[in-house]
């Protein structure tokens, strides 16, 4: 696949690590029936650029080439209050030179609070230019399009971003990454039997899933829901699979069965946090030192743990975790994190 006629900026100047967890792998072992387990690596998504990266970055990458390329000064996104996605978004804009405004929407009523840690204090240190809150359900493409009106009528020129910067041209990211591994498997001698990757606005996993079938990578790949179930999940990322497949001109059908969700760890609601989240972070935290997310990277590692231990994950198979970032809204999240609080299941 050939992404060199896409612009891209380029945020981070080397690959992501691929890294084996022999602790992490050792103590779930312990907890899966038989006391076997799935060998489990991780791709270090969390290292990408920008300020601390993610997955966004990826996207952000074409997104932000795009928008210089269209002579646009200013970016305009939406996200929920702890977006990673609005904060990346405002670390490449100020790297470029460009301005950036956020719609922000409530999910959960009164959870926006300007002065709160993690993400939001981001917002306000690199000089967040405006941020619009609006009620939870509102018509985010209709807002954002209110706020690139007011940014024209200031005689310049905005660049409106999906929620996730989840549409084709944001997804040639993931295809980047897909190529990237690809590469790393050859060079390291690995190979995979699955991807662990979130789904949530769903261009990482559809970026993925076009960049695996594009390269003939045969490697599974299970998508763990972070606002949705498998229903409601699978379409999404099969429109956005099929998106950046058109976009790139390669003539492949993504059939559901490409397309592999599994939902019932994000609830009781998308960012609230519950208790085999919890176990997740700690669980990672205490074996390898490495930080995970409460809205999205603990709940995907909470699945990865769950399918281990239903034997859906196979012992001795070896699974890639995709750590796809987040960690700022750790700090928004603390005694939830350290299990001071009452949690659901
Ligand atoms: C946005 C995000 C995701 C979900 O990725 P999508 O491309 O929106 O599906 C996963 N992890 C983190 C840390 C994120 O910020």
């Amino acid at each position: 696949m050939d992404l060199s006629r896409f612009p891209r900026r380029r945020y981070t100047n080397f690959a992501t690590p691929l890294e084996f967890l022999p602790n992490f792998t050792r103590a779930l072992a312990a907890s899966c029936p038989g006391g076997k387990g799935p060998n489990v690596w991780i791709k270090r998504d969390d290292m990408l650029g920008l300020f601390p990266g993610g997955n966004k970055t990826r996207k952000l990458e074409f997104l932000v080439a795009d928008a210089l390329a269209k002579g646009a000064d200013t970016l305009v996104t939406c996200g929920a209050p702890q977006s990673n996605h609005c904060r990346i978004t405002l670390a490449a804009a100020v790297k470029e030179g460009l301005k950036c405004r956020f719609v922000i929407e409530e999910r959960v009523p009164g959870s926006y609070k300007v002065d709160a840690s993690g993400n939001n204090f981001m917002f306000r240190l690199m000089g967040v230019e405006a941020i619009t809150v609006v009620p939870g359900g509102s018509n985010m493409a209709a807002e954002m399009q209110k706020v690139a009106e007011d940014v024209a009528r200031a005689g310049r020129k905005a660049y409106i971003i999906p929620g996730g910067g989840s549409n084709a041209i944001g997804g040639l990211g993931y295809v980047a990454c897909a190529q990237e591994l690809q590469q790393q498997m050859f060079d390291e001698g690995l190979s995979f039997d699955r991807l662990v990757v979130g789904s949530g606005s769903s261009g990482t996993h559809g970026g993925l899933v076009a960049g695996f079938l594009g390269n003939n990578i045969r490697i599974p790949i299970v998508g763990i829901g972070v606002s949705r179930d498998l229903p409601d999940q699978q379409p999404l990322v099969l429109k956005e699979a099929q998106a950046v497949l058109d976009l790139l001109g390669v003539d492949i059908k993504v059939k559901p069965a490409d397309v592999h969700c599994v939902g019932g760890y994000w609830q009781p609601k998308y960012s609230m946090g519950n208790q085999r989240m919890v176990e997740a972070v700690q669980m990672l935290a205490r074996t390898e030192g490495i930080p995970l997310d409460p809205v999205y990277t603990g709940k995907i590692m909470a699945g990865l743990i769950g399918l281990a231990r239903e034997g859906e994950l196979k012992a001795g198979e070896n699974v890639l975790f995709l750590h796809t970032g987040g960690l700022p809204s750790l700090h928004a999240y603390e005694r939830e994190v350290l299990g001071e609080t009452e949690l659901p299941a």
